[in-house]
């Protein structure tokens, strides 16, 4: 099997239809060999009724007071902020904060998207609700995820291959390779038989042939599942997929994918 020993893309208890703290998934992660978690609660109209209301997102805020080195694992504070538009904005970029969580007003107003990215390590840009790209063309759909890919904060694209959204594969990856950012392949896309599998499978093919990076994550929503990537790994090697391509096969490789395309962080 391949040797990853980073699960960049996870989910606690905050994102509500996830079921584990930090310190579960953390806990997990020493187990299973993962020496870098990236901590990446959905960031989304689906978490709250109010989900305009400043004070939903704490979380995010002060997610900045987290260990950088817990039970030995390298924590990275992230986020999976949807797209919404054929823009590539993410949630948020439309809200406008007046006051803090305690009431101080905000002179200029604030964007909430802006808020919450500032004190991030880095963003996974996903599709999810998918309304906004009805009868829209592979054109303007691909246009859309190279604009969010542009996003300096955003690293990669979160499960494109099971988004449902058809876009022009190479485009997407051949701007992604120029930017010096991973496409993910993602475990959970594993979880259905058929279609989703089938575009993972041609997107890797694809990645291998062009020599652009892959990133392979959980999209663990329970600690159990934290570094299991087995059905991901069992397709990559069916493709013989190269070992080195894989950026988070090492924490120093995915700290040095990062850097590359000019996202810093002090672990
Ligand atoms: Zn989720
Ligand atoms: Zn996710």
């Amino acid at each position: 099997m391949y040797r990853i020993e980073c699960d960049t893309h996870t989910h606690t208890l905050y994102s509500r239809h996830a079921y584990s703290t930090i310190e579960e998934n953390i806990r997990a992660a020493r187990e299973n060999g993962i020496k870098l978690l990236a901590s990446t609660d959905h960031f989304s109209d689906m978490l709250f009724g109010d989900y305009n209301n400043v004070k939903n997102y704490q979380y995010f805020f002060c997610s900045n007071n987290w260990p950088r080195q817990w039970n030995d694992v390298t924590l990275l504070r992230g986020c999976e902020a949807d797209i919404v538009d054929m823009d590539g904005n993410f949630f948020g970029h439309d809200i406008s904060i007046d006051k803090s969580v305690v009431g101080d007003p905000y002179d200029p107003a604030r964007r909430l998207d802006e808020m919450v990215f500032e004190k991030l390590d880095f963003i996974i840009a996903s599709v999810h609700a998918k309304r906004h790209t009805e009868g829209k063309s592979i054109a303007e759909n691909t246009r859309m995820y190279i604009k969010a890919l542009e996003h300096p904060k955003v690293f990669f694209i979160g499960h494109i291959g099971r988004a449902g959204v058809p876009f022009d594969m190479d485009e997407v990856l051949r701007r992604a390779k120029e930017l010096h950012k991973p496409i993910e392949i993602n475990e959970h896309s594993f979880s259905w038989e058929g279609h989703h599998q089938m575009v993972c499978r041609d997107v890797a093919i694809r990645c291998a042939e062009l020599g652009v990076s892959i990133c392979v994550n959980t999209d663990a929503h329970m600690a159990l599942e934290i570094g299991r990537t087995d059905r991901a790994q069992n397709m990559l090697k069916e493709i013989d997929f190269p070992q080195e391509l894989i950026i988070n096969r090492t924490k120093e490789s995915f700290l040095e994918g990062l850097s590359a395309c000019g996202i810093q962080i002090n672990v």
